[in-house]
């Protein structure tokens, strides 16, 4: 039997055919053109129905932003698209004629991640993923963690600078607000015009100028970065001191850069981590499945409910 994963997202939804051996056989992309909570459903269930075209398909899961009931199956608040009690599986599911199962998309992601990424095999796994935000879910004891309000594991809402700059959630100092793709951009950009000359002064700046920069030798960015990794690795070292996972996997954009920010992070952690002289330590990981983690994982969502 297959079922279908659905990585809903504001600007794009994509969607995969999923075997039992949590293969994607083929897999879908529509524009979120229609922000509306009823254009949202109609996409979802056609993209649905152009997979299951003469496939015997049993279940659907939807990877949703926000905060996803995975037991109602209704999307509480997404502010993105102002979702608010939106319910979303048993809308597709009327479009569908399909049991419909949702879950929050980082959730989704690292249950992608834990079923046939780099977390397979563990009972405790952990995945961080870094971009525009910091996006975290984990694997407890071979179960996905929600917390009794399915809001669990709000990583980059974890303060690590009480004075650090305001998060839109209203703290100050969040981990997202320093170690986020987003963070490490407004990092480079104020170095660029404080160091004129740097290699940082590009036409338009990201995450890939920082590592180009640091990889011919850069001042500024050698600055930037290592300012940057120490902040990645206080947030990392923190939820690994509170859970000890087997694996912590570290998956956005961000992970692109590979060893080049893995093996200082795993330094700056080994150092500072409380388990450091315990003869098993958590292991730090790149994400193995990219963007597919979230349509992998929205499809095993059905099995971990
Ligand atoms: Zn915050």
């Amino acid at each position: 039997m297959l079922r279908i994963g659905v990585d809903l997202g504001g600007t794009n939804i994509a969607a995969g055919l999923v075997n039992d051996k949590n293969e994607i056989i083929k897999k879908t992309s529509v524009p979120t053109s229609d922000k509306s909570f009823e254009g949202v459903c109609r996409a979802i269930a056609s993209l649905c129905e152009s997979l299951s075209s003469g496939a015997s398909v049993s279940e659907i899961g939807v990877g949703s932003p926000g905060i996803a009931n995975a037991s109602t199956g209704v999307v509480e608040r997404w502010s993105n698209l102002n979702f608010v009690n939106a319910p979303l599986a048993e809308r597709v599911s009327a479009l569908c004629g399909l049991p419909v199962y949702i879950e929050n998309d980082a959730n989704a992601a690292a249950l992608g991640e834990y079923v046939a990424g780099a977390g397979r095999g563990t009972e405790d796994f952990v995945l961080v993923t870094i971009g525009t935000g910091i996006g975290c879910g984990a694997v407890l004891g071979g179960k996905l963690y929600r917390g009794k309000n399915h809001s669990a594991f709000e990583l980059g809402h974890t303060v690590i600078d009480l004075n650090g700059p305001v998060c839109t959630c209203g703290r100050r100092g969040c981990f997202e607000t320093l170690a986020s793709a987003t963070a490490l951009v407004r990092q480079a950009k104020e170095a660029a015009k404080a160091c004129p000359e740097s290699l940082l002064n590009q036409s338009e700046i990201n995450g890939k100028t920082v590592f180009e920069a640091l990889r011919l030798g850069d001042g500024a960015a050698k600055a930037v970065f290592d300012r940057y990794v120490k902040y990645l690795a206080a947030g990392v070292t923190d939820l690994i001191n509170l859970l000890q996972p087997q694996v912590l996997c570290i998956g956005g954009g961000v992970s692109g850069a590979g060893e080049a920010l893995l093996a200082p992070l795993r330094e700056l952690v080994s150092r500072e981590e409380y388990a450091k002289d315990c003869a098993v330590r958590t292991k730090i990981m790149p994400a193995l499945l990219g963007n597919d983690a979230g349509i992998i994982g929205a499809a095993a969502i059905p099995l971990y409910l």
